[in-house]
């Protein structure tokens, strides 16, 4: 067994755990030539995948995947997937050009909702639109600015109180908050195993087979424990675990954030839950993210963790606390799924994107919006490999991902900001 260079979780993801169960792809054996490899089996990857089948039709094409397929982050997020991008933290560039980012967005929520319909699989996709919550006076002023910018942007919105949030959350917690009409749920597990399961049949994808060393070419030579592939284009769909190939580890900082999922609620404490269906995302960046998942389950999402895991039990303990604080008549119910999972964060919220080296290219660091983000960029790296054509609108609206200070600053640096931002989430936690 060669070094870890994937995230290797000792949870199982609580989304993957509600599935039936499912027999992976066999692992990759053997010694092959292919004209392009991927890296990953997440929404980047797959999307990269399928658009490069489409533009070369006749090619080999291999996706390897260090886990099973919903055992990745891809299986492990909350499931929010939107066209629109009101965060606060916009650039004055993508304010600019917001209508070529939300026609991006459009580009990426499409795609999958076409490979839905004709694969025909179902993952509980609801157009439920999301409320972003605020508890504390920081985050009314959030709300208030992210009102004001979908006025400007003119995005479909309404303004909630106290008691709106309320009727629709059944959560007595949250002073005010912003609904926005666009915004869709859906079950991340179920989607990522229907994007893999449906993938046409010229694409070969190996599960439980992660890379453990690669060789830039071209043609570059890329090893599992079990095989070996020599390709003429190599996508590292790894999110921030390309960092572990030596790349981009100026650019990205590996993130772990946590999620439960609550036990089955009876009829009378689903009832607790306000609307058959809601999204609740905070107003502040280190804040709480809470949905219905299903007719009678909660999804808490909570906590950050840089570089690696908190103590499991520590985390089922704050997210149980962040669930019995909005919800004090459900206190008797527990989380029946607690699991983590990694993001790949920048320090300017854009990703990076594009040409690593002659042959070799990546796209990581969605922030936590991958489901549509990600998708979107895999299908412009295949793009960009086929065609050449620059992705001009993706590089105008997201520009690149910039510096992040080496070790040891880096880490003292992330530590005397996330202490400073938790002291002002404060109650949005
Ligand atoms: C708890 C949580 C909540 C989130 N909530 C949301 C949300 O609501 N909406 C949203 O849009 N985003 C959300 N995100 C972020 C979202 O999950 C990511 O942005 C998205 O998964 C990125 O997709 P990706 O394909 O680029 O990377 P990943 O999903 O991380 O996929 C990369 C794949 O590469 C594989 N891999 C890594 N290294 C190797 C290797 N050496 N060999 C082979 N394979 C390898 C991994 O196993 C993984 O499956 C959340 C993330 C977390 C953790």
């Amino acid at each position: 067994m060669g070094r870890l260079t994937y995230p290797r979780y000792d949870d199982r993801c609580g989304w993957n755990a509600l599935l039936p169960k499912r027999e992976p792809r066999p692992a990759a054996t053997g010694e092959h030539r292919v004209k392009y490899a991927i890296i990953g089996g997440g929404y980047t990857g797959l999307a990269a995948a399928r658009r490069l089948h489409a533009l070369d039709p006749d090619a080999e094409i291999v996706v390897l995947e260090a886990t099973e397929i919903g055992e990745g982050s891809s299986g492990r997020n909350s499931g929010f997937a939107s066209q629109h991008d009101l965060k606060l933290d916009l650039s004055g560039a993508q304010l600019v050009h917001a209508d070529t980012l939300n026609a991006c967005l459009r580009e990426g929520f499409d795609a999958l909702t076409d490979v839905m319909a004709e694969g025909g699989f179902n993952c509980d996709l609801q157009h439920t639109g999301r409320i972003t919550a605020a508890a504390t006076p920081l985050g009314i002023d959030k709300v208030e600015g992210m009102a004001a910018r979908a006025k400007a942007l003119g995005v479909p919105h309404r303004l909630l109180d106290r008691a709106a949030i309320r009727q629709a959350t059944g959560m007595d917690y949250y002073q005010c908050g912003i609904a926005i009409d666009e915004g869709h749920l859906l079950q991340p597990a179920a989607l990522i195993r229907g994007l893999a399961d449906t993938l046409p049949k010229a694409i070969a994808l190996y599960e439980n087979s992660p890379v453990v060393r690669f060789e830039a070419g071209p043609p570059s030579l890329i090893a599992t424990d079990h095989a070996r592939f020599h390709a003429d284009h190599v996508i590292f769909a790894t999110n921030a675990a390309i960092k572990n190939f030596g790349y981009w580890r100026d650019r990205l900082v590996t993130i772990y954030t946590f999620a439960g999922l609550t036990e089955e609620l009876d009829a009378h404490d689903a009832s607790q839950l306000g609307d058959p269906a809601w999204g609740v995302l905070p107003s502040h960046r280190l804040g709480t993210t809470l949905r219905r998942a299903g007719h009678n389950r909660l999804l808490v999402r909570s906590l950050y963790a840089y570089e690696k895991p908190l103590d499991p039990s520590d985390v089922r303990t704050a997210l149980t606390s962040c669930f019995h604080r909005r919800y004090p008549m459900l206190s008797h119910r527990h989380l029946e799924h607690v699991w983590s999972g990694t993001t790949a964060l920048t320090m300017n919220g854009a990703p990076r994107w594009g040409k690593v080296a002659d042959g070799v290219y990546g796209a990581a660091g969605c922030n936590g919006s991958g489901i549509v983000k990600g998708t979107l960029l895999g299908q412009r790296l295949a793009n960009l490999i086929v065609t050449g054509a620059p992705q001009t609108d993706v590089e105008t609206v997201y520009g690149q991902a910039n510096w992040v200070a080496p070790e040891p600053f880096r880490t003292i640096g992330f530590h005397a900001i996330s202490a400073v931002e938790r002291r002002k989430a404060g109650l949005e936690m």
